[in-house]
């Protein structure tokens, strides 16, 4: 019997670490340096942060999400959850432990098709967290729907060339390389026929048009940008995996940020129920306190009971992904923790915020930062509605319709299957009666 909900004791005390080290050292950095996670560092900021990110490699903690064979520790899914919980508290606690997306899923897919070149390029640096980089792969006209797609490659010579539009590339402005989806085949399926490219991003040709905030952020000053690719010449050997690739190699980078993701909410869900219950604790009204008023303890119950329930799926589905190392096998699951995770995100800071009334709506609490997050959390990776779609496809894959007219559990049929089935009995019952 094996379902078991124990850490074990070495590893506990890492995950203790870990969790006083963010508290103290980390959970700091977001109020001192706010939104300077992806921006290179400066000399004075170098001498703050590369002796935290020592501390953590002297723990063993750096970079947990990739096997040995590439710097990592090769924990495994279960153990990252428990520390993705612990990182999920604060914006800087992933580029402090090495392991920020969207750097761990283009690294992750550099891995495992890149040439040796290019890994030692591209992927070196950023296991060493000393280069960012971007995905670029969603259009304007369209992201959830690759069908869509226009920015195209035609082979010249021996070069490859770029030309088209790219929107929503979280960290262009300071990325390294941009990961690059293009048409190479336009005349066969878009499964078949798109190709990823690794492009430097001084490549002539890339044009920053704007970099997009998100709700709140200033305008024209975000980190998602609108790309226009004019003419952008890269060599073959630029091409990531074969051509044609581009879709599979996608499948494999989306499943492993979508459950880092989930792991990471889990931190931010629980940092929000502990100030609620402080709140709770802490703040009298009429007559008591609110933690005594039967509302507010609704709000406590359910905001436990989605944490608790979110929680158990993403540790099943992190055992699940240790056990098969196959993420196609457990993709169903995985789009079931990213359909629920924004509402999860959104009920638990919806319910922090109110209770604290109207200091709750201010920029001096973190409350709308965390319900802006959630309602992020149902787009990027790919719209809830699309997922709903896989979840729902997959889950019919297991039934097949019914042989006659009426549904396999309609009673009438069942009871006279019942009854033929202990005739015997039942008229020794009737007989005895
Ligand atoms: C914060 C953030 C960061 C991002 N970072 C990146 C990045 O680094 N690189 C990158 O390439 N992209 C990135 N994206 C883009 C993201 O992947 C897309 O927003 C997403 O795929 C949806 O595409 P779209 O915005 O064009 O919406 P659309 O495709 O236009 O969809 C809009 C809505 O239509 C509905 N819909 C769409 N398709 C279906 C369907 N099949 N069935 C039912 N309803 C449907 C859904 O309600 C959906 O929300 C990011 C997005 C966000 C918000």
């Amino acid at each position: 019997m094996a379902w078991d909900f124990e850490t074990d004791p070495e590893y506990q005390k890492k995950l203790d670490w870990a969790d006083e080290f963010v508290r103290n050292e980390v959970e700091p950095l977001d109020l001192a340096f706010p939104d300077l996670q992806f921006v290179p560092l400066t000399e004075t900021r170098r001498r703050l942060i590369d002796p935290l990110k020592q501390q953590v490699r002297d723990q063993g903690l750096w970079a947990t999400h990739l096997g040995a064979d590439l710097g990592g520790q090769g924990f495994g899914q279960q153990k990252l959850a428990l520390l993705n919980e612990i990182l999920g508290r604060s914006s800087w606690a992933p580029i402090i432990f090495g392991c920020q997306a969207p750097d761990t899923g283009n690294a992750e897919i550099i891995a495992h098709y890149g040439t040796p070149e290019q890994k030692e390029r591209y992927l070196q640096p950023l296991l060493d967290g000393e280069m960012f980089s971007s995905y670029s792969m969603t259009e304007p006209q369209g992201g959830a729907d690759p069908t869509q797609f226009t920015c195209s490659a035609h082979k010249e010579g021996g070069e490859w060339i770029i030309n088209g539009w790219k929107y929503f590339s979280s960290n262009a402005r300071t990325a390294s390389f941009f990961i690059v989806m293009v048409v190479t085949n336009p005349d066969v399926s878009a499964y078949r026929g798109m190709s990823m490219f690794l492009v430097p991003s001084d490549t002539p040709g890339i044009n920053i048009v704007r970099n997009v905030g998100l709700a709140g952020e200033p305008l024209g000053d975000g980190m998602h940008a609108l790309i226009h690719y004019e003419d952008v010449r890269v060599p073959e050997s630029a091409l990531l995996g074969g051509e044609g690739q581009a879709f599979a190699i996608a499948q494999t980078r989306l499943g492993g940020g979508r459950i880092h993701h989930a792991m990471r909410t889990i931190g931010q869900a629980q940092r929000l129920l502990d100030m609620t219950c402080e709140r709770a604790l802490s703040r009298t009204t009429a007559g008591s306190k609110l933690a005594e008023k039967q509302f507010v303890q609704g709000f406590i119950a359910d905001s436990y009971a989605q944490l608790l329930q979110f929680r158990l799926l993403v540790m099943y589905i992190a055992w699940e992904i240790d056990k098969y190392q196959d993420y196609k096998r457990v993709r169903k699951d995985i789009a079931v923790a990213k359909i629920v995770m924004p509402t999860i995100l959104h009920d638990i800071a919806w319910r922090a915020m109110q209770i604290h009334g109207a200091l709750g709506t201010t920029n001096e609490m973190p409350f709308f930062k965390s319900i802006n997050g959630a309602a992020v959390m149902g787009l990027a990776d790919g719209p809830t509605e699309v997922h709903k779609v896989t979840v729902a496809k997959q889950v019919l894959r297991d039934y097949k319709p019914t042989d006659g007219m009426w549904p396999t559990e309609w009673i009438p049929a069942k009871l006279e299957a019942a009854q033929a089935k202990y005739a015997e009995f039942l008229e020794h019952e009737v007989g005895n009666q």
